[in-house]
């Protein structure tokens, strides 16, 4: 497997850098997982968005949405042309409902939803799929994703919590929400963590390698870094289009 990272502001897009959006490739096929502003551009970096065979969607923010619109009809385009299958299956939670109805009604019959909830599983491709709900202000999940090669758990927007100790337990990779510093501590109970909490997550889960993204735009990344790195040693930022293998 291997993780691509395709947008890692949180919020909303920095100078360069759209928001939460990445690519994973699992046995020759590609998993888009979050759909952020900039994330159909990006992408393009990579691989043909017709190469997409399924989307993983954790929560219906903003910064983890706005792309599917336009991601959508480019869909609805390469279908018209029978140059992609049809439709794309999209995992993504049922509320808030507004949000979710505009989605709903915004698709026609290029994208096919499917609804999650807490302790789902799916198989894709000899992939298996686990969510966990999580804390954060509206309905959102956690993802966990393994094949004989490795597992993956990206741990959407939340602060932390004992289940998702459990849920990221022996990550090959742990991409874990840093959006705050120790500065804004105080800030964790609107559904985020600080790059500490993070690492704290990482270190009792055991997981190999930790990867911290939904960054602040404002906040100094190597401030992020160190905070980090006082508790879990294997630590980096994510960066836009690096590359990374899932063991
Ligand atoms: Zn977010
Ligand atoms: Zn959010």
């Amino acid at each position: 497997m291997e993780l691509i990272i395709l947008g890692t502001s949180g919020g909303y897009a920095a100078k360069n850098d759209g928001c939460a959006s990445y690519l994973l490739q699992a046995g020759g096929e590609y998993y888009l997982i979050d759909v952020g502003p900039g994330a159909l551009s990006y992408l393009q970096n990579y691989i043909d968005y017709t190469k997409i065979n399924a989307i993983f969607v954790s929560h219906l923010h903003a910064d983890h949405i706005s792309d599917i619109y336009t991601l959508r009809f480019a869909f609805y385009y390469a279908q018209g042309l029978n140059r992609m299958k049809k439709p794309i299956e999209i995992m993504m939670p049922g509320s808030p409902e507004d949000t979710y109805n505009y989605i709903e009604s915004t698709i026609k019959d290029e994208l096919f939803i499917k609804t999650i909830g807490d302790g789902d599983s799916v198989r894709i491709n000899n992939m298996d799929i686990s969510f966990l709900k999580v804390e954060h202000p509206v309905e959102t999940y956690a993802m966990r994703f393994d094949t004989d090669e490795g597992s993956f758990v990206y741990t959407a927007d939340t602060s932390y919590f004992n289940r998702l100790v459990e849920f990221s337990n022996g990550a090959g990779l742990l991409l874990a929400d840093a959006t705050f510093i120790e500065a804004d501590k105080d800030k964790e109970s609107t559904g985020h963590m600080t790059a500490k909490t993070a690492a704290k997550l990482a270190k009792e889960a055991e997981a190999k390698k930790l990867v911290l993204t939904h960054i602040w735009p404002e906040n100094d990344r190597l401030t992020v870094l160190k905070e980090a790195e006082e508790i879990y040693k294997n630590v980096i930022i994510a960066e836009r289009g690096e590359r990374h293998i899932v063991q």
